[in-house]
């Protein structure tokens, strides 16, 4: 998660809590969001399709009483700031001008001074001066000395509305062009260096950290250019540059062409290997590219590519290092839940190639021809074992077995069964008796029938507990007479993830003034992240139970497992020469005792 929204404080500092809030009250989420999502009602919230990711039946929820939408399907949530920023990819600066015009509040002009350029984050001034940077290269790659580049590029097929669509550029043959602008510009040498742009040595001074290179400005899913990419004109080390990981680039966290592919409206992502793939995929038509910025394939670029699809067509280079790539991608995607297949391109390398020999309808057809991942990854573990004969043929389908194991759901891992046992003409009861076997050996499995249990729970454990805090802050929203009833037994101290506590004390704090509005607590937080994030919290799946008793029962249940887990959590972490925490801890366990004979009453 990203530190605390800096890049918007000096906003809104300057324009100042009550504004912000009368603007947020007299913009209400239902009328702004319905004129650009059609909504019905349901119960006391309002769906639609979510237009953050691709879906056919409705999950986007918005609801009045709480002036907040929410995705059941992708999760992009918040308050009516949040979706206008996230709509029209406006700042919290734009956003609120657009809400106030709207509602017919004068704001007053903000100008950017000296002073207040300094006050602004360092986060915010990294930006700026990315932007700027991109736009002196794309103004140098339009000029006389950017002719040689520009030639490149449409010599490899690009077309000029491609090149602008990427805002493509070019970084000159002087090693201090750039720096130089920056500073007539007026920024530091430490700021220009934060960014990224310069290389300062006590010899040479500074100079850029790009020169004669196309550059690829790697912009994040709100289309903030936060790095850039180089490639070298003619000979020259390293052929390709990346801007180091800084303030607003994390490598791991961003994919690029994702803020393009993310409003593609297909429901997969095709994931390749390069900038120029990418690129080249998005001129035929294929608006739906990402890569990674040159780094290995990531968790974290999972989990990003998991807010907006559950699919992704691997169209890694077609040499051992792309396969190498892709193997080691498969298990990462799904683990996050991402089905995977393998896109070849044989006889090209990649898809640039590909493309510009046989043309989009062809890789459209590789696309409909795609190889189930799992299936793939067997084809190249069989270059390692000896298939001619019955030794090598029966260590291969062990390894096929254990990897088959990994497959939780039953009819998930029959149907794979079925497919490795047609594809290698084995009996398919054969071969799901050697599983079942293998995960009793590795320990997934008991020998009884019975559904496994993965080996180390602790995760699912830990997340159990977190899903308990969720629901009850949502719980505490939704039903305003419970505050009365458990905030003797259960403090904001109780929810033990920062941004939890964070929330609950906001809403206790409201609580105790008698004005809850959870929206407005949202104002606490400014990165979108945290907005998806806070939103979430209030809007946890609460199981329908049809009495009143169920409920009640169900609550209580929910508070006392959120109890107990902050008392353990305490217990761990007490020192032992710590009197005072001690007899607190001893306080808290008898307020988990009482707590057992609470009667919650929810109407
Ligand atoms: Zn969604």
């Amino acid at each position: 998660m990203s530190a605390r929204g800096q890049n918007d404080l000096p906003v809104r500092g300057f324009l100042g809590e009550e504004l912000i809030e009368e603007i947020r009250n007299r913009n209400d989420i239902v009328d702004v969001i319905s004129s650009y999502v059609k909504l019905q009602k349901k119960g006391s919230s309002y769906f639609g399709l979510c237009p953050f990711h691709n879906e056919k039946s409705p999950s986007f929820s918005v609801s009045r009483s709480k002036q907040m939408y929410y995705c059941f399907g992708c999760g992009a949530g918040g308050n009516v700031f949040t979706f206008i920023m996230e709509y029209e990819n406006y700042t919290f600066l734009e956003a609120a001008r657009f809400l106030a015009e709207r509602a017919g509040i004068e704001i007053p002009e903000v100008e950017y001074s000296q002073e207040a350029k300094e006050r602004a984050s360092l986060k915010a001034t990294l930006l700026e001066i990315n932007k700027i940077a991109a736009k002196y290269f794309y103004a140098q790659l339009k000029s006389e000395q950017g002719k040689l580049a520009y030639s490149y590029l449409t010599n490899r097929g690009l077309s000029e509305d491609v090149i602008t669509a990427f805002g493509l550029g070019y970084s000159n043959k002087y090693s201090d062009d750039l720096y130089k602008y920056l500073k007539m510009k007026g920024y530091s040498d430490e700021i220009i260096s934060k960014a990224g742009l310069i290389t300062v040595n006590e010899k040479n001074g500074a100079y850029d950290k790009f020169w004669n290179r196309v550059m690829f400005p790697i912009m994040d899913a709100n289309n903030r250019v936060i790095g850039f990419g180089g490639r070298v004109m003619g000979k020259g080390e390293p052929k390709y540059l990346n801007s180091p990981e800084t303030e607003v680039f994390d490598k791991s966290r961003n994919l690029y062409g994702l803020n393009r592919a993310r409003t593609s409206r297909k429901n997969y992502f095709l994931l390749c290997e390069g900038y120029m793939d990418v690129i080249a995929l998005h001129q035929a038509g294929f608006t739906n590219a990402v890569a990674s910025l040159g780094t290995a394939f990531t968790t974290g670029h999972a989990s990003l590519i998991k807010r907006y699809v559950n699919e992704v067509y691997l169209t890694f280079d077609s040499d051992e290092a792309g396969t190498k790539a892709a193997l080691r991608a498969l298990p990462i995607l799904r683990a996050a839940g991402i089905t995977a297949k393998i896109i070849r391109m044989e006889p090209y390398k990649d898809p640039d190639e590909f493309i510009k020999n046989l043309g989009a309808e062809a890789f459209e057809e590789r696309i409909n021809k795609a190889r189930n991942g799992f299936l793939f990854s067997l084809e190249i573990l069989e270059r390692d074992y000896d298939m001619n004969s019955p030794e090598g043929k029966t260590d291969f389908f062990n390894e096929v077995a254990s990897r088959l194991t990994q497959f939780e759901e039953e009819i998930e891992r029959n149907n794979y069964i079925e497919a490795v046992a047609d594809k290698y003409h084995v009996g398919f009861e054969n071969l799901r008796k050697l599983v079942g076997k293998t995960a009793i050996k590795m320990g997934l499995a008991t020998p009884a029938t019975k559904p496994k249990q993965p080996v180390g729970n602790q995760g699912t454990k830990v997340d159990g507990h977190l899903h308990s805090q969720k629901a009850l802050l949502t719980w505490l929203i939704e039903n305003e007479r419970l505050f009365s009833q458990i905030k003797a037994y259960i403090s904001p101290n109780d929810f033990t993830q920062e941004l939890y506590r964070e929330v609950a004390k906001l809403l206790y704090e409201q609580y105790e003034q008698g004005d809850v509005n959870p929206a407005k607590i949202m104002n606490h937080f400014m990165d979108e992240e945290e907005h998806r994030e806070v939103a979430s919290l209030f809007h946890t799946k609460i199981q329908q139970l049809s009495t009143r008793d169920e409920q009640e029962k169900a609550l209580k249940e929910t508070i006392i497992r959120v109890k107990t887990y902050s008392v353990e959590e305490a217990t761990r972490s007490l020192e032992p020469t710590d009197i005072v925490g001690l007899q607190k801890l001893m306080a808290e366990k008898r307020n988990l005792q009482d707590l057992q004979k609470l009667h919650i009453s929810i109407e």
